[in-house]
This record gives C-alpha cells, structure tokens and sequence, in this order.
C-alpha cells in the first residue's frame, strides 16, 4: 500500500520506519527543510533505539522516500497520516494550528492531484487530538476539495525510547471511524504488525474500533490514568519520608494486587515530557468546557508541580539554604546525570532536569552535565551557562555533589567507589533511586532519594 506521512518528528519518523518495516511504500513529508535532506541521507534528527538502522535499511529499498511537499505523494496514497506537533495554547487547550493546516493544504492538494474515481483517501489523525477535532479536520479538507475521503482518528499510544518496538509490536489499535470501508484499510496498514504483535505478545495487536470521539478520548484518557498513578505514588513516597516507611516496600505491596498491578508505580522526581503536561492541561480543558471540572486530574497535575521541585528542596535542606542569602550555593559544583525525560531518549522538553537546572544556576551553583543521548538538546537552551561532559565519571569530577535526573541503566552499574574518589565530597540526591539505601550508608555515601529515608556515612 502507499502511504503518506505528514510530520516526520517523534511520531512521525516512527511511523514511516514501522510502515516500510510492515512492507508498505511511505513517502515522509516535513516542513522543515533540513530535517528532510538529514533524513534523505538516513540520518535521523532524534534518537530512538533501532530507528536509524531500519531508516537506512528501507531508504536503500526505496520503501521510504522524503519531500517537503505532500503533493509528491497524495495522488497516489492509500492513507494519509497527520503527525504534526499539537502544543499548547495559553488557555491549555491543544493547538490545533498546524493540524489544521495540514488538513487545508492536504485539501487543495487532493483537489489538484487525485482523480475523480479514486478510492478515498483516508486521513489519519494520529496527532493527539481534542475530541471533535476529526470533524473540524473534515470541514477544513472538504472547504478545498470534492474529492472522496474519511477521516480517522488513530491515537498513537508508543513509549519515546522504546518506540520502534511499541510501533511494530503494539499492544493494541485504535480506530475511530465511521465505515467498513475506512476500517478495512486500517486493517490492511496495520495486518503484518498486528500479526507480530499475537505472536510475540500474549495480549498484542488488539484492533478497537470506535467511533472517532471515543478514539481521541482515549489518548487523553490513557495519558491522564499513568500521570494520576505517577502522582500517586510520589505522593505516598512523600509520606513515606515523613513517617519513616519505605516506598519500595510499599509499591511492591501494593504492586503485588492485581486490579493495581506492579507498573508505573515507580517514585520519582515528578513527570515532565512532550506529552503528559500537555495532554493533561488538554483534557483538562475539555472537562471545563463541558463543565466538568475533572477533580482528580486537577490533583495529579498540582500534585506533580510540587514533586518536581522535590530534587531542589532536598539541596535546600542538605545545604541549610536561608531564603535572605542570593547566592546560597556559590562556589559548588554540583553535577547532574541525565536530562532526558526518560531513558533511552533526547527528548528533554518539560524535563525536570531543565527545571533543577535553572534554580541550581540562579543559586550561584557551577554545573557540570551528562547525558547519553541529549547533551546536544541541551545545548541549544543552556549554551554556555552549564558545562558538558562525555562520560558521567568525568562530570562528577571535583563535584560537590551529584544529582540523577534520569534513569538511564548505565548510571546504576556505576563504579560508585571510584565516583565517591574523584568528587569532593560523596554526597547524591537520586531521583530515581537506583541504589540501595543500605549500600549507600556502607560505601560512605550521603544519600537523598524518593520516598525513603536519607542515609549519611
Ligand atoms: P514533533 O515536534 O517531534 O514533530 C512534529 C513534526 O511536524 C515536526 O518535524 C514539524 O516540522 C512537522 N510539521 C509541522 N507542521 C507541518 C506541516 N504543515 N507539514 C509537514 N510537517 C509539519 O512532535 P511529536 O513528538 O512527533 O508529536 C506529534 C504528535 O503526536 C503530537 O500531537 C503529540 O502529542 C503526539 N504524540 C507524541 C508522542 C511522543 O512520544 N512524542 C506519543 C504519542 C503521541
């Protein structure tokens, strides 16, 4: 089959590599005219485990092409999917701008491009989307064209880090649309990764067909249930710390009932990423406008605006920080490991990291960063104010104290001896508690994490 994919970012790219893999011909369309002639030469502009072997594998087969123009492409495409950013607006809601775009100029395209007795073309809005906005994408298309098409809505659901995998073996489908007709090309797309999926998942590649509201509920819906477990459980880690219990006891308590379950109950230093704070504020808005205020949403968004200040108030305590002083940590350096969101990504939009990184610097702190993947993101937005290391041993050298922002698996096998030897004083605020607080204590560490009690040597 051929496809169209408009937005080729995190979504996007994923999309078009997945497709080419499940043995479609995908033609990749950007606005932005570097990023197309990077990708032409398989380089990808993000990383993502796996992405840019399978990018190189099915440029060399001439599976995927890329343009700037989506004309190059809508003649002949079987589907046309919308992967373009939906950031928020002031108000909260999603911006629905370059969607709307897309769908405009995907409409005089169609116009110019598609022949009379073509089959219609389905368009896909796999962007997450607020509820109505299939419809809106319809009316902006059909205001161009009177050639046929239907518009889906098809959330997608891939964790960034693991996302070629979550794309190529997903757990389940959905599909918001309205004929047999638009559903049986979903399911021609997506047939060969729904059948790796069953056979390599026990509950993999389920297909949910639903009406195209119901679908883009769903994303928000889906986002909003982890954020709330998330919040939940730095909540309980916060009073863990304060009556002395542990948290990793707790979580596996309570992980241990199967209508909780073990997963996303991991503490942490609040949630940050492209999309939860987005998508929360979204949904939120949502409920206002159908006067339902959404209590327990309201909750996990202020619940985490306070935990991702939690890695802070921790340096406030350890180094009796006075509001009166300007500068209360000048003269430390202090290091910090890992700025993406999550491990296994560059992405660092709305890190907590970014946010700890602001105040330290506004304390007179000196900085020093590692990051396996996002060292370059970083430094578009701190430029000179931070220094940057290659290795995570060489960015604690000479360090006052060393904070983990990210959990990337490498820091956890860390030669912690040889950590504590070359810093000036074995001092850790872990966000992600990837120690023991007990290996801590008898290493000689000063230990701060989430949800369990500090330990000093
Ligand atoms: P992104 O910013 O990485 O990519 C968006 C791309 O669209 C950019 O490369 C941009 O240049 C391009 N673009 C904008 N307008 C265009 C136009 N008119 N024509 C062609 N290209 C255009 O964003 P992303 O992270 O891939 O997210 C895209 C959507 O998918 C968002 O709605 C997001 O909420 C949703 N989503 C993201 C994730 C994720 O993990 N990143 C997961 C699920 C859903």
């Amino acid at each position: 089959m051929q496809v169209l994919v408009i937005g080729s970012g995190y979504v996007g790219l994923v999309a078009i590599v997945g497709f080419a893999e499940a043995g479609h011909r995908v033609l990749g369309v950007d606005v932005d005219v570097s990023k197309i002639e990077q990708l032409k030469k398989g380089k990808s502009p993000i990383y993502e485990p796996g992405l840019e072997d399978l990018l190189s594998k099915h440029l060399a087969s001439d599976a995927i092409r890329f343009s700037t123009e989506m004309r190059d492409g809508i003649a002949t495409a079987d589907a046309a999917f919308i992967c373009v950013g939906t950031p928020q607006s002031e108000d909260g809601s999603a911006d629905l701008q370059y969607v709307l775009a897309c769908a405009s100029e995907m409409g005089s395209a169609m116009s110019e491009q598609r022949t009379e007795d073509a089959l219609p073309l389905i368009v896909v809005d796999k962007s997450t989307v607020p509820v109505g906005t299939a419809s809106k994408v319809a009316a902006t298309i059909r205001s161009r064209t009177d050639r046929a098409f239907e518009v889906v809505s098809n959330p997608e659901f891939l964790r960034e880090g693991n996302a070629i995998e979550d794309f190529i073996y997903p757990d389940r489908i959905v599909i918001g649309c309205d004929t047999d007709f638009a559903d049986g090309v979903m399911q021609a797309l997506y047939g060969p990764l729904v059948k790796a999926a069953k056979e390599k998942l026990p509950n993999g590649g389920r297909w949910f067909r639903m009406d195209p509201q119901s679908a883009e509920l769903t994303k928000y819906a889906n986002n909003a249930m982890l954020a709330l477990k998330i919040s939940f459980i730095n909540e309980i880690a916060n009073l863990c710390e304060a009556v002395g219990a542990d948290v990793d006891f707790v979580k596996v308590g309570i992980g241990a009932d199967h209508r909780i379950g073990p997963f996303f109950i991991n503490p942490g230093p609040g949630f940050g990423g492209s999309c939860f704070p987005k998508d929360l504020q979204a949904l939120l808005k949502t409920g206002r406008e159908n006067g339902l205020p959404l209590l327990s949403l309201n909750a996990t968004v202020e619940a985490n605006r306070n935990q991702k200040q939690v890695l802070a108030r921790k340096v406030h305590l350890h180094y009796n920080v006075q509001p009166y002083d300007p500068f209360p940590l000048s003269g430390k350096c202090i290091a910090v490991l890992g700025l993406a969101f999550k491990a296994h990504t560059d992405d660092i939009r709305e890190t907590v990291a970014l946010e700890l990184i602001g105040h330290l610097l506004q304390m007179g702190a000196d900085i020093v960063v590692h990051d396996f993947e996002a060292i370059p993101n970083a430094r578009k937005i701190f430029n000179d104010k931070i220094n940057y290391s290659d290795s995570p041993i060489d960015a604690c050298q000479n360090a006052d104290a060393v904070i983990i922002c990210t959990e990337w698996p490498q820091y956890a096998k860390i030669d912690l001896d040889r950590l504590a030897s070359v810093m000036r004083s074995a001092t850790m605020f872990d966000g992600r508690n990837l120690f023991r607080p007990e290996d801590m204590r008898a290493k000689g560490w000063t230990y701060h994490s989430i949800g369990r009690v500090s330990v000093y040597p």
